[in-house]
């Protein structure tokens, strides 16, 4: 009887073992539908950047000899849900068995054990072949312990051998973050992001007519997103040979003029999945070992914690905690987002430049999303909710297993401190050291109080103050504490009416 295989689009792995061998008694499945469009709105980058992916893999897959069903979103037969879909497909080509690839949110997981449990023919799932770890190891990991990335990232280091000398890593230390984050000095010549230019204008028309909608915009003639795993290989080449040296020394470094700095871009391609993060990291040591005179052990470490660390830790706490996670709001948070998230226009120049970009690339780089939108996001006691949809619609890499974990938990704290042990916040003092957007802002990031003073700096003292229930007593800012008692009554005064005063024109800051 034939069998049924159903690839979502974050599952573009061609070197699944699913692909070894053409079997004509499969046929695989990929659908565009309105029910992966309708679930949060999403930066018209990041449906076309997937569109594409999808019609290319499907594409390679037919060239191979595998016979695929690929429905296009107009396509008339196109029930516009996966349940529906694969009904009509079981129906129609008399399948026999269903499988699939397990998906990694939550939501679909859900979905198809109940799609599969209604089908009355056999079903099966298995692993798309693509993470270092399974859905639950961090728990495992863990067990009943807090979870601390640090001490699952050296687990992770031992276990497949990345940077280690035997027992001991390599270099004899596991950490070399104060030898990165450094400022952007000016002096180091910036490099261009490589870019593939596609024309995706028929795409774009496409979803023009179905009346997609979307947010952000796109120069669909010039689509600069790696669409394929040929792409994808291109891309990482790129970064080691040119981007690497320099990596970790300023991947903390914000720049008015070049958004991206010595960052990878790789997060699409990696987490639709045309290239799997024991990839990237193997590419990456191998061109270490060959140019140990020219980039540091620190860039490399850097760079392979990101990946064999902080992104298989997010998926993993994301397994563990779902679906509560995605409830999560310690702080109670209920703030609107002001309008401008939508458009980039306001004063404070930091966040017009980093939603600025945000909206043109559907990309912005971690200190962007932590430091500027985000820090500003939970100073101002902003609904996480509001936030999830906001980050999970902008960013081309956006799936909620890593959006949701990076959102709601390292950025907003909404976890009470299930990722991160303390909240990412700062005032205007850090965002001043890390960029060169302070100097032309319209704010004055020197200023606490009074005219033009930068919204950042009351608005974190304003913060601690707020919740002092609630963080007092973390060991981690103890200190923030102690400044506080230090101040006298009139200056704290002064700051919580600077901060209410913001909060209350949030919209016109
Ligand atoms: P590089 O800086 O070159 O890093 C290389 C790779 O490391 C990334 O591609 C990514 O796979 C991995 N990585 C780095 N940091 C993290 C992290 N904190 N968590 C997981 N993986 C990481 N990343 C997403 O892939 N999808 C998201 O939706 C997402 N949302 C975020 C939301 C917030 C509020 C924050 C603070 C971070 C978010 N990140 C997310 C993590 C990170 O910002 C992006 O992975 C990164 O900016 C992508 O660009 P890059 O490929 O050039 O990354
Ligand atoms: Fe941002 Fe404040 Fe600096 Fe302006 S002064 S760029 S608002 S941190």
């Amino acid at each position: 009887g034939k069998t049924l295989r159903l690839i979502l689009g974050d599952q573009l792995n061609s070197t699944h073992s699913w692909f070894k061998k053409v079997d004509e008694d499969v046929v695989y499945v990929m659908m565009e539908v309105m029910q992966e469009q309708e679930y949060v709105m999403h930066h018209v980058q990041k449906i076309l950047a997937f569109f594409a992916a999808m019609r290319n893999f499907a594409h390679q897959l037919t060239k191979k000899g595998h016979e695929v069903i690929y429905l296009n979103l107009d396509d008339k037969h196109n029930t516009q849900t996966i349940e529906g879909n694969i009904k009509r497909i079981i129906t129609e080509e008399k399948i026999e068995r269903f499988e699939y690839l397990l998906p990694d949110e939550y939501r679909l997981d859900e979905q198809l054990k109940q799609i599969c449990n209604k089908l009355k023919i056999e079903t099966s799932s298995t692993d798309t072949e693509h993470f270092f770890t399974t859905r639950h190891e961090v728990k495992e990991f863990f067990g009943d312990k807090n979870f601390l990335m640090e001490n699952f990232y050296r687990s992770m280091r031992v276990k497949h051998q990345v940077l280690m000398q035997g027992s001991k890593p390599l270099g004899n230390k596991w950490n070399f973050d104060h030898e990165n984050r450094k400022k952007y000095d000016g002096k180091l010549p910036l490099v261009p992001a490589i870019e593939f230019n596609h024309d995706v204008s028929a795409l774009k028309e496409m979803i023009d007519a179905k009346k997609v909608k979307y947010f952000g915009e796109v120069d669909e003639k010039h689509f600069p997103w790696p669409l394929s795993r040929k792409e994808a290989i291109k891309l990482i080449d790129y970064f080691c040979e040119h981007l690497l040296p320099h990596f970790g020394t300023y991947e903390d470094a914000m720049l008015q003029q070049h958004i991206s700095l010595f960052h990878s871009r790789i997060s699409f391609a990696q987490n639709s999945k045309m290239i799997a993060p024991h990839e990237i990291i193997g590419k990456v040591l191998a061109h270490y070992d060959k140019n140990k005179h020219e980039i540091t052990l620190a860039q490399v470490e850097g760079y392979t914690r990101q990946i064999l660390g902080w992104r298989e830790f997010m998926r993993g706490v994301y397994w563990a905690k779902m679906p509560e996670f995605a409830t999560l709001n310690f702080f109670d948070h209920r703030g609107e987002l002001p309008e401008w998230f939508w458009t980039g226009k306001t004063k404070m120049n930091c966040l017009s430049k980093c939603i600025g970009q945000s909206l043109n690339n559907a990309w912005a780089h971690h200190i962007q999303r932590l430091m500027v939108i985000g820090n500003f996001a939970l100073l101002a006691g902003l609904n996480p909710d509001e936030v999830d949809a906001w980050y999970l619609g902008i960013y081309i890499d956006a799936i909620e297993w890593v959006e949701i974990t990076n959102t709601r938990g390292m950025s907003q704290f909404a976890d009470g401190g299930i990722i991160a042990s303390k909240p990412y916040v700062s005032s205007a003092a850090y965002i001043n050291k890390m960029s060169d957007y302070c100097g032309s802002c319209y704010y004055d990031y020197k200023k606490k109080t009074g005219d033009k003073a930068c919204p950042y700096n009351s608005l974190y003292w304003d913060f601690f103050y707020r919740n002092a229930d609630k963080l007092e007593g973390n060991h981690r800012i103890g200190m923030m504490y102690n400044i506080l008692k230090k101040m006298n009554r009139d200056e704290i005064n002064e700051i919580n009416k600077q901060a209410g005063i913001y909060l209350d024109a949030i919209n016109e800051l």
